[in-house]
């Protein structure tokens, strides 16, 4: 199976097996899936690396594609520029809100935090590359997490846990090692 190397492509693709009945999602052999999860990977790597030099976040040290254990962590970003992006994401956003979850990420190389500054600094990098809905008319809060600036990003979210589970089952391992924050992905 070839997958059109882009995030637009990479949306469509999970959109499709996001619509395949279960019974058919079962039997998408795991080899396939584990080579659309790399191909993710280096779309999202790729990406992450060109929003950074258009933005001048210059503090990058890595970009990984994992598939986080915590349902709700859609990214993570270390005091040192680690930057981890949840297959997920590209199952639950458009375009826009994947660029989002990625600008988020980048803006947590200056400011490690949810803090007033850090959504400022958020929501001007989102205008800068044209991704804030038209509709957008400021943030709202929604949930107090670390901060009391917790704030969700204005683009509409799609859910469908039961088959995402049936993907990410098919190319991680189970719940062997539950220490990690990340599940482990099996190799082809
Ligand atoms: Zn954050």
């Amino acid at each position: 199976m070839e997958y059109e190397c882009s995030i637009e492509g990479m949306i469509l693709k999970a959109e499709e097996l996001m619509k395949m009945p279960k019974k058919k999602l079962v039997e998408v052999s795991c080899e396939s899936l584990i080579n659309l999860f790399h191909t993710a990977d280096k779309i999202t790597t790729l990406k992450t690396q060109e929003l950074a030099d258009t933005l001048k976040f210059d503090k990058v040290k890595s970009v990984q594609l994992v598939c986080f254990r915590n349902p709700r962590k859609l990214g993570t970003c270390d005091s040192s520029g680690n930057i981890r992006i949840n297959f997920k994401t590209f199952f639950e956003y458009d375009y826009e809100g994947v660029i989002g979850v990625i600008i988020h990420e980048l803006c947590h190389t200056e400011q490690h935090n949810h803090s007033k500054k850090f959504w400022t600094l958020f929501e001007q990098s989102c205008k800068r590359i044209g991704v804030l809905p038209s509709e957008y008319d400021g943030w709202f809060i929604d949930y107090i997490e670390d901060s009391p600036f917790m704030f969700i990003g204005p683009w509409k979210r799609k859910y469908h846990p039961q088959k995402y589970s049936i993907i990410r089952n098919k190319i991680c391992y189970p719940d062997y090692f539950l220490g990690q924050n990340i599940y482990t992905l099996k190799s082809v």
